[in-house]
């Protein structure tokens, strides 16, 4: 990523200004609670040091103007004065689909000239289309003085990605990018939204180990669980499985078809270890970490049935090397993408060469290790 005196040589080489300000969100990893977040569950992942760096200047004639460091050969444009459609630039939709939310919500829109850099990888599971979006609603929220919290430029991420851009994400990875704090995770209740800040312990390290596995079918087996999930939660009588207990499943088991029963014991079995794990994490109880994301990782392979050879080898290759003193389990949508560890610093090393060491020759794919720490969520900075 360029550093901040090359992007605003950059930025005032495009737009023949200077950037008012800077709009910045990270991308996050997920420690427990998967799948958990539509079904109005409980999640905990945290914020990474891995950000999306938006840079902007406001412009009278309402016209948004962007420039991406990552896709050189393209540029977007719009005005906000407009109905705003899908454009040619699949990027560039991103953008535009944050726009149409916040009209959509009555919100009168100032125009921009933006610049954005990240070294958030994209696609690969670390949810680079979260700091995107949680960026630039945090830019249209500062040029158009809207007044959002937080919270709500997460809704509005989400909402972008689900009636525009057709992704039926949860609200976890706008609202943790949003809300991340650094040095913590954040317990979140997909259901009322309230959120709570949890110490990750210093001599605990997060790697996180992406398969790069070809994801595939992954958007209809996506919403092929979704629908399970609400249909399990119908014949439960619930609004969502997050109202569901294990006992009250198991008393209506034959009614449900079993993918139902699985998919719907995985949620509610999920629920409950987010609860268990965020305690666990706050009294830095390794033991019970290792247990919780082991169970969730077995749930997840045999009732959810999201992982691959690939993840399920990885996580096995990590729990190996680190024995006792690490937790691993795959994080993400599944389907590949990739898994995450925690350990202890000093175990780092061994988890990067078990990785080097033994995935290849298995899977014949290349993976990349990234040795993370716990980022700060939505931050805007004026330029002077
Ligand atoms: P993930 O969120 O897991 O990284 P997605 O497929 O949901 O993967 O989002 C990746 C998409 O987000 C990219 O294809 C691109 O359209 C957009 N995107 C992410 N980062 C950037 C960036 N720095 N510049 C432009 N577009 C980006
Ligand atoms: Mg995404």
């Amino acid at each position: 990523m360029m550093n901040l005196e090359s992007l605003t040589e950059k930025f005032e080489s495009i737009y023949s200004a200077k950037p008012q300000a800077i709009s910045s969100a990270p991308g996050r990893v997920n420690i427990i609670g998967e799948f958990t977040d539509y079904n109005d569950g409980f999640v905990l992942p945290c914020a990474l040091e891995f950000r999306t760096v938006v840079l902007f200047r406001t412009r009278e004639d309402g016209l948004v103007n962007v420039h991406s460091l990552d896709y050189p050969s393209e540029k977007e444009s719009f005005s906000v004065n407009e109905q705003v459609s899908s454009g040619s630039s699949q990027w560039g939709n991103y953008i535009r689909a944050i726009a149409f939310v916040l009209k959509r919500a009555g919100y009168s829109l100032k125009g921009m000239d933006i610049l954005i850099d990240s070294n958030v990888p994209q696609g690969a599971g670390l949810s680079s289309s979260a700091a995107l979006e949680v960026a630039v609603c945090g830019a249209f929220n500062h040029v158009g003085k809207l007044g959002l919290a937080p919270q709500e430029i997460a809704v509005f991420g989400q909402q972008a990605e689900n009636d525009f851009m057709d992704c039926q994400c949860g609200i976890m990875d706008q609202l943790i990018s949003a809300k991340g704090d650094q040095g913590k995770a954040l317990l979140i209740d997909c259901q009322s939204l309230e959120t709570e800040d949890i110490s990750i312990p210093e001599d605990l390290s997060v790697v996180i180990v992406n398969s790069n596995y070809p994801r595939k079918l992954v958007d209809s087996e996506y919403n092929q669980r979704r629908q399970d999930c609400e249909q399990a939660a119908a014949k439960l009588g619930v609004k969502t499985l997050r109202d569901a207990t294990i006992e009250q499943l198991q008393n209506i088991e034959t009614d449900l078809t079993l993918n139902q029963f699985k998919r719907a014991r995985h949620v509610i079995s999920e629920n409950n270890r987010v609860i268990k794990a965020t305690s666990a994490l706050q009294r830095n109880d390794i033991d019970t970490l290792r247990e919780l994301m082991s169970a969730s990782h077995y749930s997840l392979k045999h009732d959810f049935e999201v992982t691959v050879p690939a993840t399920d080898g990885l996580v096995d290759i990590c729990q190996t090397v680190l024995g006792n003193n690490g937790a691993v389990r795959m994080t993400g949508g599944g389907f590949g993408g990739a898994i995450v560890c925690l350990c202890r610093s000093e175990d780092v090393l061994k988890v990067q060469s078990a990785v080097d060491e033994n995935y290849e020759k298995q899977f014949n794919l290349k993976a990349s290790v990234y040795v993370c720490k716990a980022g700060d969520g939505l931050k805007i900075t004026e330029l002077k």
